[in-house]
């Protein structure tokens, strides 16, 4: 047997203990059989401290229970699908359109239809199948230093492919679900061979090598070694709200065009959701403004929904235009960009 498929399937069967011994947990909390109506249960890839603030609102508004495991998006999917019917899980969240797109397509994710969720929930931040919706939109944008670039210079994503920029890029690794995300939607746009000019045209204009996280890729921006990066906006104000005075500023590109890439976090109704009523009526709740604030403002995020007060550091950077595709497109094309990436040598 190959190493990596008997990996596979020691992980798969530790996955099914895992699962086993955690619906068993979950079981022992609620007294007996999962028909507890006062409660769900959500997985979540979203960190507990962006997520617990608002079980615990939903909780005092309406006494519903929120119990929940937190965990990296493939071992829950992984999870879900190890449980099948015998899941206590109601609800999935995760960020990236490219992981709830995954999701859905492992089948673990159930359509849902509310005419609430479908009118605030703009169509190109939702599964066309209901299978999941944006909660949160995530823009990955320009960052710049202002000392030595702006607005004058600065233009679109495409732009950055050409040779003005030589040396002057930075980049996060391409096994990045967002940069994943990123191409393409490019893709979309664009097709693979003009696609593909343009991820040469950025590898080649690098100052340094590939950066593991977009917070690397800001502090190098702002540190001097190199001039513009591409990022999504929430890193930028986490280090903004410590260090008001950093040398770094945003830009939205492509204004003219196609709009900024968005992208969303969303959650999903599980498939065999014991209390598929109620985690609806929670998605509901998550998509009307109060929640909607809460659940964008934790994180500098922009709401999903339209209509909802920014969070004060996030409002300064000012209005931009989204790219109206459908962020699903970031799934179904996800594997072509990563092959398109890899042919591009954009590690
Ligand atoms: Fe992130």
């Amino acid at each position: 047997m190959f190493p990596m498929v008997r990996a596979r399937m020691v992980r798969a069967a530790a996955m099914a203990l895992l699962a086993a011994s955690l619906v068993a947990g979950l079981q022992a909390c609620s007294g007996g059989a999962d028909s507890d109506e006062a409660r769900l249960v959500v997985y979540s890839s979203r960190a507990e401290h962006l997520i617990k603030p608002l079980f615990d609102a939903y909780t005092e508004r309406s006494g519903v229970r929120i119990d929940f495991i937190t965990g990296e998006e493939q071992p829950l999917i992984q999870r879900l699908l190890a449980e099948g019917e015998s899941t206590t899980a109601d609800l999935l969240i995760t960020v990236d359109a490219g992981n709830l797109w995954n999701a859905s397509s492992e089948g673990v994710l159930r359509p849902v239809s509310s005419a609430a969720l479908e009118s605030s929930i703009p169509a190109h931040l939702r599964d066309p199948q209901g299978r999941w919706f944006g909660l949160s939109v995530r823009a990955r944008t320009l960052v710049y230093a202002p000392a030595r670039t702006g607005p004058e210079e600065l233009s679109t994503y495409e732009a950055l492919a050409e040779p003005q920029w030589q040396g002057r890029l930075c980049l996060r690794t391409s096994r990045k679900v967002y940069n994943q995300s990123l191409v393409a939607m490019l893709i979309a746009e664009h097709g693979e061979a003009r696609t593909e000019e343009i991820v040469r045209g950025w590898v080649d204009n690098l100052a340094v090598d590939v950066f593991p996280n977009d917070t690397q890729v800001i502090e190098a921006v702002a540190a001097g070694q190199c001039d513009v990066g591409i990022v999504n906006t929430y890193y930028f104000g986490r280090l903004k709200a410590q260090r008001p005075g950093i040398a770094a500023a945003l830009f939205w590109p492509n204004q003219q065009s196609t709009g900024v890439h968005v992208n969303v976090s969303g959650a999903g109704v599980t498939r065999h959701s014991p209390r598929p009523e109620a985690a609806v009526a929670f998605l509901e709740w998550l998509a009307q403004p109060e929640a909607q604030a809460m659940f964008a403002g934790l994180n500098y995020e922009y709401p999903a929904a339209t209509g909802v007060a920014l969070d004060p550091l996030v409002a300064d950077w000012g209005e931009f235009r989204q790219n109206l595709i459908n962020v699903s497109q970031a799934g179904e094309l996800q594997a072509d960009a990563v092959r398109l990436m890899t042919r591009a040598g954009y590690r």
